[in-house]
């Protein structure tokens, strides 16, 4: 892989990671995910192409604990292409054996900084030789939201060149059906399509999932050597197309421009809406462009090697998170996988919230708001959920779809794992405390705050011999425990969401009573729980311990356990065994340190990842960014940096040999918490911006951006000083995302408290920036309170 500042490129043809490699080149708006499959690949599972829509499954095959099982729908391929060049197909470098002059010119390259995925290589046959390039973006502007663009171009390298380009929406796919590892399978999966009918450049398909329409139609031009030509529909079974041919001479070349544009449900899809390319493709550089005025974190270089690479990887990992954020809607969310692969369903899960969330929360308040909408919109499957299971409130499921109906396969256990509840509940508060937002905080938060606390007093249980509430039969982040109880992450998550339930009905008493139905004593009651509830801890280690039995478990010899970079259960253990040590599957207490900093002191936070640290096999891609956050407030740069390396190359490099089956977006999230909270040590809280930076050597400068409180600001960190600079007075009134900030207050102009490392400073009203020189004790923000 080659780093450019703004964009990552491949220009290695490898055959077996070809597939994960279509994962890597993912881009996508939020509507569509489309992977970085070569179009004009005739062979086996490549031929299926990759392009997702968010919300649109198929039926699945597995049992889910509750309703119908799905998965994500691999949609009919619209962009196809059948290319001849002397009537011999060009077929993409492929498995036939690449030639060599092929091999040497291929290309592959990402642009971060517009959105657009690009491919070349040389076309050599003894009598024709050509060159080949393809361009693709999903328009980021939102009036195109289902819109592709995609365009080729063919350049003669020889006299005499007979071109045919068939332009297709073919629709005879197939999931996908790839395995978390390579080698790669080869059979396709299951077909969703169960109709469908061709028109004039349209297909029109029927899935097998709650019936769902798709109509998919394009409208493509070509020029060849100056003028337009006139194509021919091809329509084919399954498949509508449209057909161009011209002759080449050498240094010619044939473009075609092609749009394409998917309606859901009855809506038809008339051709004439769709834009041209250029129009499209000049509004959506540009969408891009304000997503990157807050979102974009600049490194700076210093004499490190790597530099460019950090850079790189860094927007890499933002640019896959605004790729896939669905900002269209409120009524969906971003799967683990998002929409560049199939595993895991499509769900979203607890990560979600806890992983994703808060860069949205920081660099885009308005698609944090629409995120957090869907789980309100789905608060009633989630008291459904609840009521099934003999507790009051709503309970979260583990992992959801479109609808909010508990997805997990039946009987894996997804009943112990409360703690997505809370993570909700936290989402909620954190977005509020970190954008002000009080109408989001009225009209959906209070609501998702009080039925998850009702869930978690029901939840809980009275020991009278310890005299303190416990959580019985729960799974925590560390997913290896099967189930304990009283998990330290849950228990104080839970705590959280009960005595912020308690306050928002203490707030105005009245009308939540009304509103909500409070019993009496019911708030008190919640208060009282939360208080009461137990936190796992040695006071001889001031250590917190993971569960109530974590210390009484055998030692695992890691070595032994996991010799290479499979998961242990993939390699050694098997899952039942794993309850008997002391091995923990992803970060756990490390996770609830790094998330709650100032409840713990520097201390126990060091004792805590002596002891965590050894312990965590990081089978999961969410183990990294936790120990770099952490490792970052307890001053050991060096160990963050190799943490935040490990999250931010994960899929680039394919560290866990499962980016075939789909990128890990929520350790994309938590490559931007390791550089935001963990080496600029930037938190909101209490209304203040708290700056507290731990820069790793490699690094001599960063440069974020966000929306604090309203006030959107960049900050510049150095080794020895930290500039926070309003943002121009055009996107001071919006969120960077070209909307109005939700909540509509004015605060924008506002004042901005600041504290760097300790010393305090204002940034006026009517001030444009602020310089603090930095030195002294680090020290970390009070106020966190539960
Ligand atoms: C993690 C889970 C997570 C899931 C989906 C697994 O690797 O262990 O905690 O919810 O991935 O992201």
């Amino acid at each position: 892989m080659r780093y450019e500042a703004w964009s990552i490129v491949n220009e290695e043809m490898d055959q077996a990671k070809r597939q994960s490699r279509d994962a890597l080149f993912t881009i996508g708006n939020g509507y569509f995910g489309i992977r970085g499959f070569f179009e004009e690949d005739g062979r086996g599972i490549s031929a299926l192409g990759g392009i997702y829509s968010a919300g649109v499954f198929g039926k699945g095959s597995y049992a889910a604990w509750e309703g119908d099982s799905r998965e994500l729908c691999n949609l009919p391929n619209a962009l196809r292409a059948r290319i001849k060049i002397n009537g011999r197909p060009a077929e993409g470098p492929g498995e036939n054996g690449l030639q060599e002059s092929e091999e040497a010119g291929f290309f592959q390259k990402l642009d971060m900084k517009q959105g657009i995925y690009e491919r070349r290589y040389p076309y050599t046959e003894e009598d024709a030789k050509a060159a080949l390039a393809f361009r693709r973006f999903a328009v980021m502007d939102e009036r195109w939201k289902n819109v592709i663009g995609q365009e080729i171009e063919i350049r003669a390298e020889e006299d005499g060149l007979e071109l045919e380009v068939e332009a297709a929406i073919d629709g005879r796919v197939t999931n996908l059906n790839l395995e978390s590892c390579e080698p790669l399978p080869v059979q396709p999966g299951g077909n969703h399509i169960t109709r469908w009918e061709t028109g004039e450049q349209s297909l029109h398909v029927m899935l097998d999932y709650k019936e769902t329409e798709i109509h998919m139609c394009q409208k493509a031009r070509a020029f060849a050597a100056g003028r337009e030509l006139t194509g021919s529909l091809t329509n084919g079974e399954a498949e509508a197309g449209i057909l161009f041919q011209c002759r080449l001479e050498k240094g010619e070349s044939f473009r075609l421009e092609k749009m394409i544009r998917v309606t859901t449900g009855k809506e038809s899809c008339p051709q004439a809406e769709l834009p041209g390319y250029h129009e499209a493709e000049e509004a959506h550089r540009e969408a891009w462009a304000k997503k990157w005025i807050l979102s974009d974190i600049r490194v700076d270089q210093a004499e490190n090697p790597d530099a460019l690479k950090d850079q790189a990887v860094l927007r890499y990992n933002l640019f896959q998170l605004m790729a896939v954020c669905p900002e269209h809607t409120d009524r969906l969310s971003i799967g683990a996988r998002g929409l560049s692969g199939e595993m895991y369903e499509g769900c979203v899960f607890w990560d979600n919230e806890i992983f994703k969330l808060p860069f949205f929360i920081y660099t885009n308040p308005g698609a944090a708001a629409g995120l957090l909408k869907f789980r309100y919109h789905t608060l009633d499957a989630a008291r459904r959920h609840a009521g099934r299971n003999w507790f009051d409130g709503a309970m979260y499921p583990w992992q959801a779809s479109e609808d909010g109906v508990e997805q997990t396969p039946y009987n894996v256990g997804a009943f112990y794992a409360v703690h997505i509840v809370s993570d909700i509940a936290h989402a909620v508060l954190e977005y509020g405390r970190v954008t002000g937002d009080r109408e989001f905080y009225e009209r959906y938060g209070m609501e998702i705050l009080i039925e998850t606390a009702r869930f978690f007093a029901s939840r809980c249980d009275w020991n009278g011999e310890e005299g303190v509430y416990e959580i019985r039969a729960v799974r925590g982040p560390n997913e290896y425990d099967v189930y304990v109880n009283n998990n330290a992450y849950t228990n104080l998550s839970a705590a959280e969401n009960m005595m912020a339930a308690y306050r928002a009905v203490r707030e105005r008493e009245e009308e939540a009573e009304k509103r909500f139905s409070i019993r009496p004593g019911e708030a008190e009651q919640w208060k009282k729980i939360a208080e009461g509830l137990k936190l796992p801890y040695c006071k001889e280690r001031d250590l917190y311990e993971e569960d109530d039995a974590y210390f009484k478990r055998r030692e695992l010899d890691m070595k032994r356990a996991k010799p290479t970079g499979k998961r242990i259960i993939d390699s050694t253990l098997p899952y039942e065994a794993l309850p008997l040590y002391q091995v923990t599957k992803q970060a756990d207490v490390v996770l609830m340190m790094a998330m709650y900093p100032s409840r713990f002191t520097d201390r126990q936070k060091r004792t805590a990842y002596d002891f965590y640290e050894p312990r965590t096999a990081h089978d999961s891609s969410l183990s990294y960014t936790p120990h770099s956050i952490l490792a970052a407030q307890i001053g050991r740069t060096d160990e963050a940096y190799r943490y935040f390396c490990r999250s931010a190359c994960l899929d680039i490099e394919d560290t866990q040999l499962n980016t075939v089956s789909g990128l890990h977006f929520a350790n994309f999230g938590g490559t931007w918490q390791a550089v935001y909270f963990g080496f600029a040590g930037v938190r909101f809280e209490n209304g203040a911006l708290m700056i507290n930076p731990h820069l790793p050597v490699q690094w001599r400068g960063l440069e974020i951006a966000g929306s604090f409180g309203g006030v959107t600001a960049r900050i510049e960190i150095t080794g020895t000083r930290v500039t926070v600079k309003r943002i121009g007075a055009e996107s001071r009134k919006t969120d960077g995302g070209g909307k109005e900030r939700p909540g509509g207050q004015g605060t924008a102009g506002a004042g901005l408290n600041v504290w760097v490392e300790g010393k305090h400073a204002v940034l006026e009203e009517d001030q444009d920036m602020i310089t603090v020189e930095r030195g002294g004790e680090s020290h970390v923000a009070a106020g966190c309170n539960l």
